[in-house]
């Protein structure tokens, strides 16, 4: 059962879907006659006798090799849709609304499943978010006779550099990206609900609670579709008694739709070596809660960005408070940094609980409430670093590639925008009778061309120097005053492109060469404690399941991560998940993974030093309960 703040939402139809045992959906199920469909799998077991066991996990120790599996039914029942999207946030449902407003207009039937890792739709969406409506004005020009819940338009942008007793007030001068008039403050888990109800409506088939874990190839190379993942395993890797098979789900196209740093997205990069001639990705780690503060305090509309303290010039990130329009007076805030930081002690979230304290945010908050909490990594690569977008039977959207406008921190608009032009591309080739494919699964690459033609690339092109120009001596100042004089002027004609250093995880120092950052005692009314806050996340997940959070090898926590970088995982993870403990024989450490804990950031996966986190999904409906985030 899912814990944690909620308020009163309309209960969609498709949320009694949730209980698996209940679905009755996945009609006229063909079974699939296979003797054993594991995979064959990497096992790289380096438990010893002195590391004690900690991923039991059968991506790390397949099952075909364990006698505990032996007589296990691992037949699986698989179903046909034309195309299946994984992940219903902006861009997984635009793409969703817009091949069946296609198949409406040209009187065609095009069965969509869209499957969601959230118990409800929306419950994993993390944002700001001020949002642009452009997208959405082009898919529902309606959208607000049909209710979309934008009730806050942007009356007021400030922007400002702190110091750690000053704001030095910076003018937006028109034409920057961080200008805001005509947008709205959301609250995008509500925005995506919404979104979710528009899909059901028009036919399409919506799955919450179920995680694509696995993708699924032809004989050809093609992609063929994917399975769900299996539940009832126990968390030392044994079966329950109440064990279950995923599902598969075949399409002609499947569209990945997972958002920042998808956990299949990593692996088609491989499969199809997608990332080749582009950078690799850089991202940031985004910390939110939402407050409802004192009336008197309340600017509707009013939107307020940060840069400077309390981070130093090299780190770059900043803050963002909004002040939203609803039926109380609520605020948005968080704070970003990105994931290229070098000094391992730095902590992101305590970072945040820092910036709170500040003389021009404290005054705002003093006498509110905090009332929710969460964390989620978002990109920063720009166009530099998004890869190929399409292959034989797949495509990939929204911020899975990286579609985010970086110096704007938004993406909802890019990724809305990529799902429509995708589900156009797919839908001329689904209704093409003359059409000739190479493999089984088609391959949309008109997807791709379109995008490049589209207002998305144009404006991803123009803003691409601005995050890389943060790596010059004058660190995140430098950005700004590129911003200043190249973008304002040239707005992106400039003839150059600029790179990005590295991947973010090489970039963090040794902790011998740093100085251990001191942060402030929460003081329990304007900044907290870590499980304080994860508990207003409303995080939970069956317990008895292996964790999720695997290790490719046990013994390299303690022997890199904690000796090299004195375990910086226990500080970059915003749900305190990680920890380092002593061992029962009262010699040395090991690493405890407090998996129920995750807030599905992915952080631990990008920035963790060894590379040896790969986070896979948990049993489906696992994870935050998210209300409007
Ligand atoms: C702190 C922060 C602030 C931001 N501020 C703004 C802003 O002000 N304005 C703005 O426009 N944008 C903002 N963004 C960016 C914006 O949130 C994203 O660009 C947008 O959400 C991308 O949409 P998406 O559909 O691509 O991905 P997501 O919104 O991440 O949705 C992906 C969905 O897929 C699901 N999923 C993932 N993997 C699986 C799987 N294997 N199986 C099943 N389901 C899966 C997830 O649960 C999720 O629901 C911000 C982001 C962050 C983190
Ligand atoms: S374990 Fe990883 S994905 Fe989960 S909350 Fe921590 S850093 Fe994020």
């Amino acid at each position: 059962m899912l814990v944690g703040y909620r308020t009163p939402v309309k209960e969609p139809t498709w949320t009694i879907l949730m209980y698996r045992n209940l679905c009755p959906c996945f009609h006229a199920l063909k079974l699939i006659k296979k003797d054993c469909l594991l995979s064959p799998r990497v096992s790289r077991c380096a438990s010893t006798a002195a590391v004690p066991r900690i991923t039991t996990h059968y991506t790390i120790h397949p099952r075909d090799k364990d006698k505990r599996w032996e007589g296990v039914n691992m037949e699986r029942f698989a179903e046909e849709a034309d195309v299946v999207i994984v992940g219903a946030g902006p861009a997984g449902l635009s793409a969703a609304i817009r091949l069946k407003q296609l198949a409406a207009e040209h009187n065609r039937e095009v069965r969509v499943c869209l499957v969601e890792k959230a118990s409800q739709i929306g419950a994993h969406t993390l944002s700001g978010a001020c949002v642009e409506p452009r997208s959405l004005e082009e898919l529902f020009p309606d959208w607000k006779e049909r209710g979309a819940p934008l009730h806050t338009p942007v009356t007021e942008d400030k922007f400002g550099i702190l110091t750690e007793t000053s704001r030095i007030p910076v003018p937006i001068l028109p034409g920057l990206p961080m200008v805001n008039h005509g947008n709205y403050i959301v609250r995008l888990g509500h925005l995506v609900s919404w979104l979710g109800e528009q899909a059901e409506a028009l036919g399409v088939e919506i799955y919450p609670g179920y995680a694509a874990a696995e993708v699924l190839f032809h004989e050809d190379g093609s992609v063929k579709g994917i399975a769900t993942n299996d539940v009832g395993i126990q968390k030392d890797g044994a079966p329950k008694a109440t064990f279950e098979r995923g599902l598969e789900l075949h399409a002609k196209v499947t569209v990945f739709a997972e958002g920042c740093h998808g956990h299949l997205a990593k692996q088609l990069y491989k499969k199809y070596n997608l990332r080749e001639n582009c950078q690799p990705q850089s991202y940031g780690i985004g910390l939110k809660e939402l407050w409802t503060i004192d009336e008197k305090k309340w600017k509707p509309g009013r939107v307020e960005h940060t840069v400077g303290w309390p981070l130093d010039r090299h780190t770059y990130g900043g803050s963002f408070l909004y002040h939203l329009n609803e039926r109380e007076p609520l605020v948005a805030l968080g704070f970003v940094v990105g994931l290229d930081y070098q000094n391992p002690y730095l902590n992101p979230f305590r970072e945040f609980q820092r910036w709170k304290h500040h003389p021009s945010v404290q005054p705002t908050l003093e006498g509110g409430k905090r009332i929710a909490y969460g964390a989620r990594a978002l990109n920063e690569g720009g166009i530099q670093s998004i890869p190929k977008l399409t292959f034989p039977g797949g495509l990939l959207i929204g911020c899975s590639p990286g579609l985010l406008n970086v110096p704007k921190i938004k993406g909802t608009h890019t990724a809305m925008k990529s799902g429509m032009v995708a589900s156009e591309a797919i839908f001329s080739q689904l209704i093409n009778e003359n059409l000739q494919s190479k493999t089984i699964g088609l391959d949309v690459q008109e997807y791709e061309e379109n995008l490049k033609k589209s207002w998305v690339w144009k404006e991803l092109y123009a803003v691409r120097n601005i995050r890389p120009s943060c790596h010059t001596v004058l660190g995140v100042y430098g950005g700004m005053i590129y911003t200043g004089i190249f973008y304002w002027l040239l707005r992106g004609m400039e003839p150059w492109t600029l790179k990005h250093p590295g991947p973010d995880f090489a970039q963090l120092k040794p902790a011998k060469d740093c100085t251990p950052i001191e942060y402030p005692k929460p003081d329990g009314k304007i900044s907290f404690d870590l499980l304080s806050s994860v508990a207003l996340s409303g995080t939970n997940h069956e317990h008895d399941q292996p964790p999720h959070l695997t290790l490719k090898d046990d013994s390299v926590p303690v022997s890199r991560n904690l000796a090299v970088f004195d375990g910086p995982e226990q500080r970059f993870c915003p749900a305190g998940v990680y920890e380092y403990v002593p061992l029962e024989t009262g010699e040395g450490s090991r690493l405890q993974i407090n998996a129920q804990n995750c807030v599905h950031c992915k952080t631990c996966d990008i920035k963790d030093p060894s590379q040896n986190i790969n986070w896979v999904v948990p049993e489906g409906g696992g994870g935050p309960a998210y209300n409007g985030m």
